[in-house]
C-alpha cells in the first residue's frame, strides 16, 4: 500500500476488517496481516479504493517495503 496516497476514506478497512486499520495518529490505512482476509476480500477492498493505492505485491518484497514505509516518515493528514 502507497500510505502517502491514501485520502484516510476507511473503505478498505471496511471491508477487509482483518487486513486493513485505520493509523490513529496519521488518518491513513494500513496493512497489518497478509493473511487476515480471503484473496476476493482483499481484492474487493483493493477494487473500493478511490485512489488505487492498495497493490498486491510478492512476499519477497515485504521487508524491502516495510523499510521504504519507515524512511517515508509520513505526516498526519489534515483535517477536515
Ligand atoms: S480505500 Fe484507499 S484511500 Fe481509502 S483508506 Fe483505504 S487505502 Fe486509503
Amino acid at each position: 500500500m502507497d500510505e502517502s496516497t491514501c485520502i484516510g476514506c476507511r473503505y478498505c478497512a471496511h471491508v477487509a476488517t482483518n487486513t486493513f486499520v485505520m493509523e490513529p495518529d496519521l488518518g491513513r490505512s494500513r496493512a497489518i496481516r497478509q493473511d487476515g482476509d480471503s484473496t476476493d476480500r482483499i481484492q474487493e477492498a483493493i477494487d473500493t479504493c478511490p485512489v488505487d493505492c492498495i497493490h498486491w505485491v510478492s512476499f519477497e518484497s515485504l521487508q524491502s517495503l516495510q523499510h521504504q514505509l519507515i524512511r517515508q516518515n509520513l505526516q498526519a493528514r489534515p483535517q477536515g
